[in-house]
C-alpha cells in the first residue's frame, strides 16, 4: 500500500492491534480498558476518560490457558486467557467481560484470581430480553459500569460527557452502516477484507480519528450492479479465523449481511442522541439482533432470523460457530432446519484456534461456493 492509500490506517491497526492504545498511553498516560464481545457499550468506557479496546481471543494460539480452564472451552475465552497469561495484554489496565454464558463467568473469576492488578468487571447483560424489567435492569448495569470505569480513571461520572461520547460513537456507527451499504453496491472495490478492516479497527482506535480516516475512503466509486459475486449471510460470534475475509474475496463472495457480534449487527440500529444517554444505550442494545447467548422465545428467534436472511437476498448462509460454544450449538439445528425448509443453501463452520486449518476451511468454502451455483 502507498502512503496515499486511504485504507492504510485501518490496515495498520489490523497489523498492529495495540498501536492506538499505545499512542494513547504514551501521550495521555491514561487508562486502557479492554472489552470482550458482545455488547459492551464502548461509549461508557470512552466517557470515563479511558481508551476502550476490543479483544478477540478467538484466533490466538493457546499454550498456557489449558492449565487453568477446561479444554472444552471456546477459543474466545481460552484465547483471551492465554493472551493475558503470555503478557500480550500488558497494555490493558482493566477488562470488561460481558456475561453471556458460563465460560465468560468462569473467565471473570479466573481473571480476578490470576490478574489482581488488572481490575475486571462482569457486565451482567439481561439474559431474558423479553422480560419487562430488562430495560431498567440494563440501565442500572450501565450506570454501574460507568461508575466502575470512572473509579479507574479518577473522573467523576458526568451524564453530559457520556452524551458527547454517545454522539461521537453514533456518528461512527452511521458511517460504518454506510460502508456496509457501499460494500453491497460496490463489492469489487469495497471488498470483504477492506470492509472488515473498518469494523475491526473501529474498536481499536481513537474513534474521532477513525471517523476522519473513514471520510477519506472512495465513497464515490461507481456501483457494480452486474457483480457476479455470491452474496452470503454470515451469522456467528467473531470472524474466526481472520483469514476468512480473504478467502471469501478470493472465492468470489461478498456479504449480504454480517450478523457477527461486533460486525454489522453491532451498528445496524440507529440510536438516539438526545435524552438520557443510559436509556438511549439500553434501547439501542435491546433493539439489536439478540446474540446467541440470550434467551429469546425459540420460534420467534428462528422466524426472525429467516426473515432477515430472505430480506438480505443472500444466496446462502454461513453459520460461523465457535467450537465448544454451547449456546451456538443449541440454536444451530433450528436455524439449519428452517433454512433447509426454505431450500436456502447453508454451511455450518465450527472453528477453533486449537484445531484449525486454513486449507480445510478453504476447501469447505470452495465446495459451498460451487453450491451457490454462480460463476467464479
Ligand atoms: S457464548 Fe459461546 S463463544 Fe461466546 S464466550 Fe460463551 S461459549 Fe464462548
Amino acid at each position: 500500500m502507498t502512503s496515499g492509500d486511504p485504507w492504510k490506517p485501518f490496515q495498520d491497526i489490523i497489523n498492529d492491534q495495540w498501536q492506538e492504545a499505545r499512542r494513547f498511553k504514551e501521550s495521555a498516560a491514561g487508562v486502557v480498558i479492554g472489552h470482550l464481545a458482545p455488547d459492551v457499550p464502548e461509549e461508557i468506557l470512552h466517557a470515563s476518560g479511558a481508551f476502550p479496546v476490543s479483544i478477540e481471543g478467538a484466533s490466538s494460539a493457546v499454550s498456557m490457558a489449558q492449565a487453568h480452564i477446561p479444554g472444552y472451552t471456546c477459543s474466545h475465552v481460552m484465547g483471551t486467557l492465554d493472551l493475558g497469561l503470555s503478557g500480550k495484554l500488558d497494555i490493558i489496565d482493566a477488562l470488561v467481560i460481558p456475561y453471556v454464558c458460563d465460560s465468560t463467568r468462569n473467565l471473570s473469576h479466573l481473571w480476578k484470581r490470576l490478574f489482581p492488578d488488572k481490575p475486571s468487571e462482569l457486565l451482567r447483560l439481561p439474559k431474558r430480553l423479553e422480560f419487562e424489567g430488562a430495560r431498567d435492569y440494563l440501565i442500572t448495569e450501565y450506570r454501574r459500569l460507568y461508575e466502575w470505569a470512572c473509579g479507574l480513571t479518577g473522573n467523576l461520572p458526568d451524564t453530559e460527557r457520556l452524551a458527547e461520547s454517545l454522539k461521537l460513537y453514533e456518528k461512527s456507527r452511521a458511517l460504518l452502516r454506510r460502508a456496509f451499504l457501499k460494500h453491497r453496491s460496490s463489492p469489487d472495490v469495497w471488498t470483504v477484507t477492506l470492509l472488515r478492516s473498518l469494523f475491526v479497527s473501529a474498536s481499536r482506535s481513537d474513534r474521532s480519528k477513525h471517523l476522519e480516516w473513514m471520510k477519506a475512503l472512495p465513497w464515490d466509486c461507481p456501483e457494480n450492479t452486474e457483480s457476479d459475486l455470491a452474496a452470503v449471510y454470515l451469522k456467528g460470534k467473531v470472524w474466526d479465523p481472520p483469514q476468512l475475509s480473504g478467502i471469501m474475496d478470493e472465492l468470489g463472495m461478498c456479504l449480504a449481511e454480517d450478523e457477527t457480534a461486533a460486525g454489522h449487527r453491532a451498528v445496524m440500529v440507529e440510536g438516539v442522541t438526545n435524552g438520557d444517554p443510559f436509556e438511549a444505550l439500553a434501547d439501542r442494545s435491546l433493539a439489536t439482533i439478540p446474540y446467541t447467548g440470550y434467551h429469546v422465545e425459540p420460534t420467534g428467534l428462528v422466524n426472525g432470523f429467516l426473515e432477515r436472511v430472505k430480506k438480505s437476498q443472500a444466496s446462502g448462509v454461513i453459520l460461523l460457530n465457535p467450537k465448544f460454544c454451547e449456546a451456538a450449538a443449541f440454536d444451530t439445528p433450528d436455524f439449519v432446519n428452517a433454512l433447509k425448509n426454505e431450500s436456502i443453501p447453508n454451511l455450518v463452520l465450527e472453528t477453533s484456534a486449537r484445531s484449525f486449518s486454513v486449507g480445510q476451511l478453504k476447501l469447505r468454502l470452495e465446495a459451498f461456493r460451487e453450491m451457490l451455483g454462480m460463476e467464479m
